[in-house]
């Protein structure tokens, strides 16, 4: 086994601390990551609070993971050492459901091994994810990451990249269609410039004035303060397309009415409480609600070739592990441009 370090929380309210823990000696098909950056994810916050339910403590979170391969099993041909290597919100699925055979490994209708807060596929080791020094990922569900991306700003591409790039794509946004992104945060700010990069006129509903100088700089051609109801009013019926990337309970319907005739609005933000929905926000214009969850492993890959030839990376602030508690904080608070990357070096010194 291999000692590993991590930062971990111990409970719901617990602050997030040192943690020894190991991982599997690397099988033939394994490749093992000495992790350089982590992205801390909103995600990451919910769970580690136990906000979504259900979670394995001690958690190491972490599924935004870029880092150098050190070391590779018999098997493995995609990578060597010292090869770029990066992990996101999984690392296996059951490979024989519909889903995985269609590349859609986080649809997959088996068991998903999610990177952390989860289980391998025996359904009893826990994984640990990236706010830790090493990680062991079969080569299938590990990315190569391009070489002319920035190391740290690429790691939140893993997961902000990903989740936006995919709904955007699968619903062909494009060229002439207006879109609008609600939430200017980790995953809003990747939307904003993958839905500017593939064409779209780009508007921002942000509870936050201050953000607007941001939003244009990052591609955005409107920018609307969303607390103002007459705000919204004047853009009813407007957009193609909404992505939803808001991490706390909002209303709806004020969005879902600023679709046109057969607009979609995706929910990317996974709030921890339910939210209504009024029937008459959806049937008069035969609007559409959808949802979507990452990517899977090809279309990771993907957006981030897509990603390395338009050159499009996350704004982040990079961080040392041990001033995880206080980015938590400020991440909750919207104080971050606009993600915290932690630097691993600091977990090894
Ligand atoms: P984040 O960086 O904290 O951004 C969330 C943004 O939502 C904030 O910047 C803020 O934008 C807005 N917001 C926050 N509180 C609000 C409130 N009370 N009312 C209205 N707006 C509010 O979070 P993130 O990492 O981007 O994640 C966003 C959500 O997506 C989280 O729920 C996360 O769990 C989820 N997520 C889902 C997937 C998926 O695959 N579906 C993947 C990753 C994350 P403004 O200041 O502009 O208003
Ligand atoms: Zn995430
Ligand atoms: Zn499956």
């Amino acid at each position: 086994m291999l000692p590993t370090r991590g930062y971990a929380a111990r409970g719901p309210t617990s602050l997030l601390e040192p943690f020894d823990f190991e991982r599997r000696e690397p099988g033939p098909r394994d490749v093992l990551i000495e992790i350089l950056y982590c992205g801390i994810c909103h995600s990451d916050i919910h769970q580690a609070r136990d906000e979504w339910g259900g979670a394995i403590f001690p958690m190491v979170p972490g599924h935004e993971i870029v880092g150098r391969v050190t070391r590779v099993g018999s098997e493995v041909r995609k990578f060597k050492a010292g090869d770029l290597a990066g992990v996101g919100c999984f690392v296996d699925s059951c490979r024989t459901c519909e889903s995985c055979r269609a590349g859609l490994e986080q649809y997959c209708e088996g068991h998903v091994a999610w990177t952390y807060n989860g289980t391998e596929q025996d359904g009893k080791t826990p994984t640990y994810g990236g706010y830790s020094t090493q990680i062991v990922v079969d080569e299938s569900y590990t990315l190569k990451i391009p070489a002319n991306l920035p190391l740290a700003n690429a790691a939140p591409l893993l997961c902000a990249g990903i989740t936006t790039y995919s709904p955007l794509r699968h619903f062909n946004v494009g060229p002439g269609q207006r879109v609008a992104v609600v939430g200017l945060g980790g995953l809003g700010h990747m939307a904003v410039k993958l839905a500017a990069s593939m064409g779209a006129e780009v508007t921002v509903l942000s509870t936050s004035k201050t953000k607007e100088a941001d939003a244009r700089r990052l591609g955005a051609q409107d920018f609307v303060v969303s607390l103002d109801p007459k705000n919204l009013d004047d853009l009813a019926n407007r957009f193609d397309f909404i992505l939803d990337a808001v991490s706390a309970p909002h209303d709806l319907n004020a969005y879902l009415n600023l679709l046109r005739r057969d607009g979609v609005l995706v929910l990317v933000g996974v709030p921890p409480k339910p939210i209504p929905v009024q029937a008459f926000s959806l049937v008069l214009k035969r609007r559409r609600l959808a949802g979507s969850v990452i990517g899977g492993i090809r279309e990771t890959q993907e957006m981030l070739d897509y990603c390395a030839r338009k050159n499009i990376a996350s704004d982040v602030e990079v961080i040392p592990i041990q001033q995880v508690n206080e980015a938590y904080e400020r991440t909750l608070k919207g104080d971050v441009k606009y993600r915290f990357v932690i630097d691993l070096k600091s977990l090894k010194e």
